[in-house]
């Protein structure tokens, strides 16, 4: 079961609400250069396009705090109206004043405590970011990272922790000055005129455990909208995995108002694999639904063909390239279910369960493949054609049950 989310401030990151009844956000990162404007466009194009409802792009130079209002022109010249976040390390306060139409291009600015400045300057650099929020009314991500945690401030922490009479290990001082780094910067950009609708909190950790210890406690400390996310998760199985352990029991305790999962993408991979994973994660443990759900069976010793191995993945490839006009053509077809299963064992009972499925034969059953619409047996196909017949009538459920004359309650089944 669900917890409630905790109740938070609305923080508005350009068109999209933060926190507060809205659904969990999903967001995600570029790893073009910035100041190749072409690039980056189409990235942040297909990274919107696949589902991310924000989108950050480094601003680490010149070049690149020049090439942002290009960049969000050219977005809106192609209808992309996707909020803009500017990750900022260590030159950000130099650039915001330097280059205003930057700034003014930005929907929030992430701010990073461990990398504003060192020693006497942290407090002057961190207070020129959040006056530039303050005057462009822009919110900002106060974004902690163990790897670049304050020094500081950790040292001063292990300091006091030396001397108490039961001092902790170090990794645990460690966890607790992220947690003490996110507040005091929370407090410090309230004084320095924030409100608390306009600053999002982070303090990402790059193992799962950890990551529950800390949003937690974040979550005990603070009413502050929180983003959440794994930090350097890795690559392939091992990043997606890593990714889900340290998101899903926070979010099933209702902690995290908007996600980004951090893959390191193999040579090829396209960037967007980190926008699948989060939108899988968000949809599997049921806090929010984007895409119809493909339940397939993983197939055994009954079944030595791989031809219903291919219909499920022709299934989901066709439900993922119709999505992006379905969602908009058919409202609510983000709920369809379909199950596509190998054999007579648990096809008709699993394709019963859904709102459309179909039960392969099995090795040594009659060839032919039962499909369950609504529960109930409504056809059976057989013959070489079985894929496109399948779909033609998932297209076809489709259309009755979510198409205009459903819409208008003349054909609605359910
Ligand atoms: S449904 Fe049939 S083929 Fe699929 S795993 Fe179960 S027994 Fe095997």
């Amino acid at each position: 079961m669900l917890s409630p989310r905790r109740k938070t401030p609305t923080v508005w990151v350009g068109k999209v609400p933060l926190g507060g009844d809205h659904p969990v956000a999903v967001q995600s990162m570029t790893n073009t250069a910035t100041a190749d404007v072409e690039a980056t466009v189409g990235q942040i194009w297909a990274l919107a396009r696949a589902g991310s409802e924000l989108v950050r792009l480094t601003v680490n130079d010149d070049d690149a705090a020049k090439a942002v209002p290009e960049i969000k022109a050219r977005l809106l010249d192609l209808g992309v109206d996707v909020p803009l976040v500017g990750d900022f390390h260590f030159n950000g306060h130099l650039l915001l004043r330097k280059y205003p139409a930057m700034a003014a291009a930005l929907d929030k600015l992430r701010i990073n405590p461990g990398t504003v400045g060192k020693g006497k300057q942290q407090d002057p650099n961190f207070k020129t970011m959040c006056e530039v929020a303050v005057e462009l009314g822009k919110p900002v991500r106060i974004g902690v990272n163990w790897g670049s945690l304050d020094q500081g401030l950790l040292t001063e922490m292990m300091d006091a922790n030396a001397k108490s009479t039961n001092p902790k290990d170090a990794h645990q001082v460690t966890l607790e000055a992220c947690v003490e780094s996110a507040i005091r910067s929370y407090e410090w950009a309230l004084n320095y005129g924030l409100r608390p609708e306009q600053v999002v909190l982070s303090a990402k950790i790059s193992n799962a455990p950890d990551l529950w210890w800390v949003y937690r406690e974040l979550a005990r400390r603070t009413d502050a909208v929180l983003h959440l996310g794994l930090t350097e998760a890795g690559m392939g199985p091992k990043g997606i995995v890593a990714s889900a352990a340290g998101l899903v029991p926070l979010l099933t305790e209702g902690i995290g108002d908007t996600i980004r999962v951090s893959l390191t993408p193999a040579p090829g991979e396209p960037r967007t694999r980190e926008v699948e994973v989060a939108l899988e994660i968000l949809q599997s443990i049921g806090v929010r639904q984007f895409n119809p759900t493909v339940s397939s069976c993983p197939g055994c010793g009954r079944t030595t063909s791989s031809f219903f191995q291919e219909l499920a993945l022709e299934v989901s490839r066709r439900l993922n390239q119709n999505m992006p006009t379905w969602r908009s053509q058919y409202p609510g077809v983000e709920s369809l279910k379909v199950a596509v299963m190998g054999c007579v064992v648990n096809g008709p009972g699993e394709s019963k369960h859904a709102d459309i499925g179909i039960s392969l034969p099995g090795t040594g059953e009659h060839p032919r493949a039962p499909v369950y619409i609504d529960g109930q047996l409504a056809t059976t196909l057989q013959g070489n054609h079985i894929a496109e017949d399948f779909m033609n009538l998932v297209n076809d459920y489709v259309e009755k049950r979510f198409g205009k004359a459903a819409q208008h309650g003349q054909d609605v089944k359910r």
